[in-house]
């Protein structure tokens, strides 16, 4: 049934594979790589199974373990842009723990992700228009762990956090109100502001790992532009989003706590699952109110809405079944 699966470009919606490298825990228990890439065919990638049958899956465009941030960086940068010419977008890290979300999201101080690299090249694109428009960015940051939201950037991230909720504005669109908005004005500080809402998150967790692991984290950059020659105003969100893992976690250690946390993650991946082939198939009726993450997201997720998916994989042949479970999941979004 998997053979030859097609994920294609479809209207708004882009998927992008990335594969990262074996590492050396993997190498050194003889795991072997189960992704063969196609030198002719640069959109396909076929997974070997046990049995070494080929499953084949294709996407809009599949980064290898080879490929740095740059290079995912140059694929992604027309979407973001966009947003300044008023387009709300969604980027969202989808795959199990382990495969690179937060890589390719925050990155690391040498190696800096889509994130950083977004307000950067906001920042240069805006500064090149400044004779005709005038923009505004400010960046939000928030946390969804067991359906509650967490502003990650609240001054006191250690008070008790006040609760948010999503509320429906007089315009009809989606907001949470009492969200912390910080307005940025140059590169130099965003890096620092990120990493402090990346700590926020960890707060109170025993393990930071952990914690990440079973939560979302969504960065929101707001741009208001004001066009300076007709008076023209847009407002536009562009959300990058480091989902929680999408493992299936073992039988064994599923109870209490994590068993309700387990439950919520499997209910908002497969509500954005819905919601995305919801609006790839042209559906009327999206289903935006099944979790949280969805609800939060829904003035930014179709109409015009521009939206992209990164399907992080693991090479391992130790991973191979998660990984064709991350692929299915790509290949129902298209
Ligand atoms: P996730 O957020 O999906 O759990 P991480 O981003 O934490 O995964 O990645 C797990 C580990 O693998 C990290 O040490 C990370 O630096 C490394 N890693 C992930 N992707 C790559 C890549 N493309 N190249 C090099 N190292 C990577
Ligand atoms: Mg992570």
């Amino acid at each position: 049934r998997l053979y030859n699966e097609v994920i294609e470009l479809k209207g708004n919606i882009r998927v992008f594979c990335r594969c990262r490298p074996l590492n050396h825990d993997e190498i050194a228990k003889g795991s072997t790589s189960v992704v063969e890439f196609d030198s002719a065919q640069e959109s396909e990638l076929k997974i070997i199974g046990s049995d070494s049958s080929k499953k084949q899956f294709k996407f809009d465009h599949i980064f290898r373990p080879e490929d740095n941030q740059e290079a995912v960086f140059a694929q992604t940068s027309p979407l973001v842009v966009s947003v300044l010419d008023g387009f709300n977008v969604c980027i969202f890290a989808y795959g199990q723990t382990g495969t690179g979300k937060t890589f390719t999201m925050e990155g690391t101080a040498e190696n800096r992700g889509v994130n950083y690299r977004t307000l950067e090249e906001l920042f240069r694109v805006s500064n090149e228009r400044s004779d005709i428009m005038r923009y505004q960015l400010c960046v939000s940051m928030l946390e969804v762990y067991n359906e509650k939201i967490k502003d990650l950037l609240a001054e006191d991230a250690d008070q008790p956090a006040k609760k948010l909720e999503v509320k429906q504005s007089a315009e009809g669109t989606q907001e949470v109100p009492g969200l912390s908005e910080v307005p940025v004005y140059k590169t130099d500080e965003v890096w620092e502001l990120l990493k402090r809402g990346s700590r926020a998150r960890s707060v109170g967790s025993t393990n930071a790992n952990e914690l990440s692991s079973r939560s979302h984290c969504l960065l929101r950059i707001t741009v208001r532009g004001d066009n300076t020659v007709n008076g023209q105003r847009t407002r536009s969100h562009l959300w990058l989003v480091d989902l929680a893992g999408s493992e299936r976690v073992g039988k064994i250690e599923v109870e209490g706590e994590r068993l309700k946390e387990s439950q919520f993650i499997n209910k908002s991946l497969s509500a954005l699952g819905d919601v995305i082939s919801a609006l790839a198939s042209k559906t009327a009726h999206i289903p935006y109110r099944n979790s949280k993450l969805t609800h939060i997201l829904q003035s930014s997720l179709g109409g015009d809405c521009k939206t992209l998916m990164f399907v992080q994989i693991s090479p391992s042949s130790s991973d191979l079944g998660e990984t064709i479970c991350s692929l299915n999941f790509a290949s129902r979004v298209r």
